[in-house]
C-alpha cells in the first residue's frame, strides 16, 4: 500500500478496516452496517446505491423561468410560518446577488428550527409563478456549511438501500469521504489497452462515480465496470476451480476400442438417439484422457440419461475398474438398480445394490467384495455410499441429482480426485446458470426423448371450461386410459392444506364427476404401505383416476396415464409444471396435460402460455429464470461463489460472456496468476472469494 506517511490520529481507512473506525460510525451503527452485510471499508465500497438522482445544478435567481426544475443557492433573508391557514405554510424569501426568489413548504412547521434568517442554503425544486412572482414549492433543501461546500453533489447521487436504523444520507455521508481515499482502497485490475480495447473505464472512476455520479453517462460506465468486475471474479474463480481440477488431479484413461463399443451397445435392446451418440462421445473423450471427467449430463426424465450413464460405467468396467452409481434416495437406488439390471441380464458384469437394510454379516460381506474388486458396479444412496465403503479401484462415479442442483455432492465428491465423475440432473438448467453455478463443469445435453412417444397436448382450462373438461376426461377414461389429479400446497395456510384440499377433491370426484370409476387418493402423510399399495394398483390399471398432492412427482412411471390435471395450476412454479407433465407421455399414444386455473396474475397467466406453447425442458428453464429473476431459483452464495451485488445474470448477459472469455484466457495464459501485471486480480479474488476456492494454496 502507498501509504508514506499516516497523519497523525486520522488513520487512512484500508480496504479491511472495519468500518466501526470510520467517521460518523460507533459501534451501534457498525451493528447495523453488520446486518447489511457490511463489515469492512471494502464492503462499504460496495454498498452500491440502489437508485441515483440527478438534481440540476443550481442558477442564479434571475435565470428562473417558470416551469422549470432548478436549484439555487442563496441567503435565507427572512422566514414565516403561517400556522393559522387552512393548509399551515412555512415561507422563505431567498436572494442572491441577481434577485428574489419566494420559497414555501406546505405544513412546513418543523422548519421553524431548521431555516433562519442570515443562513446560506441550497433548495432545488420546482419553479412556478404566483401572483407574478417567482416561487419554488416544496422544494429539497440543505443548510450549506463548510461540510457541503460541493452543494450539487448533495442532492445528486445515489440513494442507499437504508434501514429505520440507518438512513440513505447517513450512508452517504459516511461513504463521501472515502471516495477521496479511492487511490489508496481500490487497486486496478487491468492495463489500460485491455480497458480501452472493451470500452471500460478505470476502476476508481468507477467506484466514485457509482456514489457520486457526475451524469447520467459516466453513472451507466461505471456500472458497467463494476458489473464486469464483479462477472470476471467470478468466472475467474470457477476457470482456477476447473484447472486446478483438471492439472493437479489424475484418473485412469480409459481405452474405448471398437470391440468394446460394440459389446456395450448391443446391450441395449434400441439404437441410441443422436443425442444420446453425442453424448457418449463426449464423455468418451473425457474418460480416455488422464485427467478426470466433470460432466454434467442434462435431459429430462425419460429422456435416455441411464442409458448414457450406464454406457460409461460398462466402459469403466471393460476397463477394470469399478463403478459406484449415486442416487438422492433409496427408492430412486433401487430403480436405477433394476434397470441396470434390465439391460445387464445374462452379463458377467458383477452388480450390487446397497441398501440401508442391509446389516450384518450381509453387509460385511457385500463391503469385503467391494473392496476386493469383486463387484464392478454398486448402487445406492450419496449417504450409503459416502460412509467407509473402500473400493478397490473406482474408476467412475456417477450422481443421479434427480431434480436438484446437489453442488454439496459435488463438493465432497472433489476430493477424490482419482475416478472420472458424471452428475445427471433431470432439471434442464438454463444455459445462463449452466454458465455460472456449474461454470467448472463440462456439460451434455440431451433435448430429444427417445422416439415411440406419443405427443403431449397441454391446455389452459378456466372455470367455464371444467365441464367440457370432465367429458373429455370420461370419454378417455372409458378408453382405459388413466389420469392424474394434481394439488398444489397452498402456501401461507397450514401445513397440510395440500392434503384436504386433495382429500375433498378426491371425495367430489369419486362422488359427483366420475362416479363410474375407481378414483383413489394419494398423499405424502399416509402410512408407506398404503402408499405402495395404491401406486402398484395404479400401475396395473386397477385405479382409473389417482388424485394426489405433488409426491406424485417422483417415481411413477405409468405409459397408460395419458392425463394429468393440474388443479390451481397457476400456483405452481414452471419447473414443477414442468416436470409434473413429465409423468404423463410416456407410452405411444397422445397425452393431455389439462392445466386448471382461476387466479389471474400476470405472471401465472403468461406460465402457462410458456407451458401450452413449449415442451422444451430447457425453453421452459430459461424463461422460469427471467420470470422469477436469478435470486430466488439460484443463490451464487449456496454454490460457494460470492453473491453478486451489481450485476444480474440475466440482464447482464452479454457482459458475462465477454468476462468468462477473459477469465478463461488469463488462466490458460498464466494459471498462477503470478505474473506481476496479474498481481491485484489474484489479490482481488482472495478478497473475494476467501478460501472457498481453494484458492489460498494457489496465491
Ligand atoms: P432418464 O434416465 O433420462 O430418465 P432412461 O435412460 O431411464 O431416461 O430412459 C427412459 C426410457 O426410455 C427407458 O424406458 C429406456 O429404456 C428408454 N430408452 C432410452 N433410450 C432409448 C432409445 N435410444 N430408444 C428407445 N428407447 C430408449
Ligand atoms: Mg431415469
Amino acid at each position: 500500500m502507498d501509504s508514506p506517511r499516516v497523519e497523525k490520529d486520522e488513520a487512512r481507512p484500508t480496504p479491511s478496516m472495519p468500518v466501526r473506525f470510520l467517521k460518523g460510525v460507533g459501534p451501534a451503527r457498525a451493528a447495523v452496517f453488520a446486518q447489511l452485510g457490511v463489515n469492512t471499508v471494502a464492503d462499504l465500497l460496495e454498498y452500491f446505491p440502489r437508485d441515483w438522482i440527478f438534481a440540476p445544478p443550481s442558477v442564479k435567481i434571475d435565470s428562473l423561468r417558470p416551469g422549470q426544475t432548478a436549484s439555487i443557492i442563496g441567503m435565507v433573508e427572512s422566514t414565516d410560518y403561517q400556522s393559522f391557514r387552512r393548509t399551515p405554510m412555512f415561507e422563505a424569501m431567498l436572494s442572491d446577488e441577481t434577485g428574489l426568489c419566494r420559497i414555501v413548504w406546505f405544513h412546513g412547521g418543523y422548519l421553524q428550527k431548521q431555516l433562519r434568517p442570515g443562513q446560506i442554503i441550497m433548495a432545488s425544486g420546482k419553479v412556478t409563478l404566483y401572483r407574478h412572482q417567482l416561487q419554488m414549492t416544496n422544494p429539497k433543501f440543505l443548510v450549506l456549511d463548510e461540510h457541503h461546500a460541493r452543494a450539487d453533489e448533495f442532492f445528486s447521487g445515489g440513494v442507499y438501500p437504508a434501514t429505520a436504523a440507518l438512513g440513505s444520507r447517513r450512508i452517504k455521508r459516511i461513504i463521501r469521504p472515502l471516495l477521496d481515499s479511492l487511490d489508496c482502497l481500490v487497486n486496478e485490475l487491468h492495463d489500460e489497452d485491455f480497458l480501452k480495447k472493451n470500452r471500460l473505464v478505470g476502476r476508481k472512476d468507477a467506484f466514485a462515480w457509482i456514489h457520486l455520479p457526475p451524469d447520467e453517462k459516466k453513472l451507466g460506465l461505471a456500472k458497467r465496470r463494476l458489473k464486469y468486475d464483479e462477472l470476471f471474479l467470478m468466472q475467474l474463480g470457477l476457470a482456477l476451480r476447473r484447472f486446478r481440477m483438471r492439472h493437479f488431479a489424475d484418473a485412469t484413461p480409459f481405452r474405448c476400442t471398437e470391440t468394446t463399443d460394440r459389446r456395450i451397445r448391443r446391450r441395449f435392446p434400441f439404437l441410441l438417439t443422436e443425442d444420446q451418440d453425442g453424448c457418449i462421445a463426449e464423455i468418451v473423450a473425457d474418460m480416455s484422457a488422464s485427467k478426470p471427467m466433470n460432466r454434467l449430463l442434462q435431459g429430462d426424465v425419460g429422456s435416455g440419461k441411464t442409458v448414457v450413464a450406464l454406457y460409461a460405467a460398462l466402459l469403466a468396467v471393460a476397463n477394470k475398474t469399478q463403478v459406484a452409481i449415486m442416487a438422492p434416495t433409496e427408492i430412486l437406488a433401487s430403480q436405477h438398480f433394476l434397470s441396470i439390471e434390465r439391460y445387464l441380464k445374462g452379463s458377467d458384469v458383477k452388480r450390487a445394490l446397497i441398501t440401508g437394510g442391509l446389516t450384518g454379516k450381509k453387509r460385511t460381506q457385500l463391503l469385503d467384495e467391494i473392496s476386493q474388486g469383486a463387484v464392478d458396479i454398486v448402487v445406492g444412496t450419496v449417504a450409503l455410499l459416502e460412509q467407509d465403503i473402500e473400493f478397490q479401484n473406482l474408476g467412475l462415479v456417477v450422481i443421479d441429482e434427480q431434480h436438484k442442483f446437489g453442488v454439496e455432492q459435488r463438493a465432497r465428491i472433489r476430493k477424490r480426485t482419482t475416478p472420472h465423475c458424471l452428475v445427471m440432473t433431470a432439471t434442464p438448467i438454463p444455459r445462463t446458470l449452466a454458465m455460472t453455478a456449474f461454470g467448472d463443469l463440462d456439460v451434455s445435453v440431451i433435448r430429444r426423448c427417445p422416439p415411440g412417444r406419443g405427443a403431449v397436448i397441454t391446455r389452459r382450462v378456466d372455470r367455464r371450461d371444467r365441464p367440457r373438461a370432465y367429458d373429455f376426461i370420461r370419454e378417455r377414461l372409458r378408453a382405459k386410459k388413466q389420469a392424474y389429479f394434481v394439488y398444489p400446497r397452498i402456501s401461507g395456510l397450514e401445513q397440510d392444506s395440500d392434503v384436504l384440499a386433495a382429500t375433498d377433491e378426491w371425495k367430489n370426484l369419486s362422488a359427483n364427476v366420475f362416479p363410474e370409476f375407481t378414483v383413489e387418493l394419494l398423499h405424502g402423510r399416509m402410512p408407506s404401505a398404503r402408499k405402495q399399495q395404491i401406486m402398484s394398483d395404479f400401475r396395473k390399471g386397477k385405479i382409473d383416476v389417482l388424485v394426489s398432492t405433488v409426491v406424485v412427482e417422483v417415481g411413477l412411471d405409468v405409459p397408460n396415464a395419458t392425463i394429468m390435471v393440474v388443479e390451481e395450476a397457476d400456483r405452481f412454479g414452471l419447473a414443477q409444471l414442468h416436470q409434473l407433465r413429465g409423468r404423463i407421455g410416456r407410452g405411444q399414444s397422445k397425452s393431455y396435460c389439462l392445466l386448471f386455473a382461476e387466479a389471474e396474475s400476470e405472471i401465472a397467466a403468461s406460465r402457462l402460455e410458456i407451458m401450452t406453447r413449449s415442451s422444451d425442458g430447457f425453453e421452459i428453464a430459461e424463461h422460469d429464470l427471467r420470470l422469477r429473476g436469478p435470486g430466488e431459483m439460484f443463490s451464487t452464495r449456496q454454490h460457494g461463489l460470492p453473491d453478486l451485488k451489481i450485476a444480474n445474470i440475466i440482464e447482464d448477459y452479454e457482459l458475462l460472456l465477454m468476462a468468462r472469455k477473459h477469465a478463461f484466457e488469463l488462466v490458460e495464459k498464466d494459471p498462477m496468476l503470478a505474473e506481476p501485471d496479474h498481481k491485484n486480480i489474484r489479490r482481488a479474488l482472495l478478497e473475494k472469494f476467501g478460501d472457498s476456492l481453494g484458492l489460498a494454496d494457489v496465491a
